[in-house]
């Protein structure tokens, strides 16, 4: 290995990518001869920042290319830091995934930071308490000087955006909120990564909204998006300038089309943990009946804590790209219920109301992912299925009324 065949692999990307010498040297600041002077191999070294510099805009990984230059031995990683560890930030680290994914990266060694917002957030506390190693950094989606500043101050190897406004019928109520946060902070982000370090890697918490109306069945990674609320098409809006930006700027920058994912931590606003916690608190005496909104619609449900490994696995691959991760299988609302109830000896029919106050304006019908691409590549699969989920969640609400079995 050596600065030709570093030369070599330049040419191949370039092409690639549809960049033309000028271009090139235009986006990274050298003249065109340079860069035919690279990529002839006629060049005797590259500094490591425009080794940097020439893997971002070609969406490569700078490890690959120091390595073909005879810079690194196979087992060396730059980017870790000097104790050896690599860092995280997550976004939305209060809500479900984010307390799921931080307790993974930390198993496997990560410092791992997670973004807070406001003056005083009490889910912060609850966090720290969960997972003492921890550490917090202040920072808002809607506040581009805050981002970049989380940035400098945590200097991450890894960006996981799992901060949202999330609960679909709250997007109908506050659109221009979500498409600022949901939305348009992903461009923040993505923008302060460009300015702080475009090696930094990037997850985009993408979803299965996006599909909306649904176009085919299963849906994958090429099915077109067809959005049905202000979250879906904010969401699809995150999605798109997360592809932009691995196009445009090299960035090493995925997003994850996930399907539904539950877990006992899921919020209280959402269906499936509403279920769950209403039939503890009806075996606990506490509540007599379950509001719900359609119970006709279909979903393809999965465990939180399976889905965050492949959100860690699509970042460790040697180049970018897009996933959907799903279960493959799809139960209605109802479905949900029934299991749930049955698991503490119930009959839903004699609880649940269906109430038109809940419905959406506008439903997604029916949504069930194929994520034949993310075993094939990321070698990633579930290992909780849909009666084991719901199982899992009224055991947990259970034991929080204080009922044992
Ligand atoms: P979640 O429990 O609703 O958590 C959302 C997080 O976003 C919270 O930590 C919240 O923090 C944070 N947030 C809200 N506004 C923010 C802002 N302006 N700046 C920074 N952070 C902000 O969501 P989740 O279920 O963990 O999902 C994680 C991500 O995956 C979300 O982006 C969601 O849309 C997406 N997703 C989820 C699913 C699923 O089924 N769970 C499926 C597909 C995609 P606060 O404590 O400050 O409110």
């Amino acid at each position: 290995m050596g600065m030709r065949e570093l030369g070599s692999a330049i040419r191949t990307a370039r092409i690639k990518a549809g960049i033309s010498q000028k271009m090139l040297a235009d986006r990274i600041g050298l003249s065109r001869e340079s860069i035919s002077n690279y990529e002839r191999g006629e060049v005797q070294v590259l500094s490591p920042a425009l080794l940097e510099m020439f893997a971002a805009t070609l969406g490569m990984d700078p490890r690959n290319l120091a390595r073909i230059a005879g810079y690194l031995s196979p087992g060396d990683d730059p980017a870790t830091n000097s104790s050896g560890m690599k860092t995280a930030l997550i976004t939305g680290i209060t809500g479900q995934d984010g307390t799921y994914l931080a307790e993974f990266l930390i198993s496997k060694g990560y410092k791992v930071y997670g973004m807070v917002r406001g003056q005083h957030n009490p889910k912060q506390e609850l966090v720290q308490t969960m997972i003492p190693a921890l550490e917090f950094v202040e920072g808002d989606l809607l506040d581009q000087s805050s981002l970049v500043a989380v940035l400098e101050i945590t200097q991450p190897d890894e960006v996981y955006n799992l901060g949202a406004i999330s609960f679909v019928p709250l997007s109908w109520k506050q659109p221009v909120l979500t498409g600022e946060v949901t939305g348009l902070g992903v461009v923040r982000l993505l923008e302060a990564i460009r300015m702080t370090n475009p090696r930094t890697r990037f997850y985009q918490a993408s979803s299965s909204e996006m599909f909306g109306r649904v176009r085919e069945v299963p849906q994958t990674e090429l099915t077109p998006f067809a959005p049905r609320s202000p979250y879906g098409f904010a969401k699809a809006y995150g999605h798109y300038a997360t592809v932009n930006y691995r196009e445009s700027y090299g960035l090493f920058a995925c997003s994850g089309i996930l399907f539904n994912h539950e877990s006992p931590r899921r919020g209280l606003e959402f269906v499936t943990r509403k279920i769950t916690h209403g039939v503890a608190r009806i075996v606990a005496g506490k509540q007599h009946e379950l509001a719900l909104g359609d119970l006709r619609p279909q979903r393809d449900w999965g465990y939180a804590g399976d889905y965050v490994r492949a959100m860690w696995a699509m970042l460790q691959q040697d180049e970018a790209d897009d996933y959907v991760v799903a279960s493959g299988e799809t139960h209605t609302i109802e479905e949900f219920a029934t299991r749930a109830f049955a698991a503490v000896g119930l009959d839903w029919h004699d609880y649940v109301r269906s109430d038109p106050k809940f419905y959406r304006p506008a439903e997604v019908n029916l949504l069930i992912g194929k994520a034949e691409k993310a075993e094939r590549v990321l070698g990633w699969e579930p290992t909780i299925d849909f009666a084991n989920l719901v199982g899992m969640m009224v055991q947990a609400d259970l034991e929080k009324e204080g009922i044992t079995a």
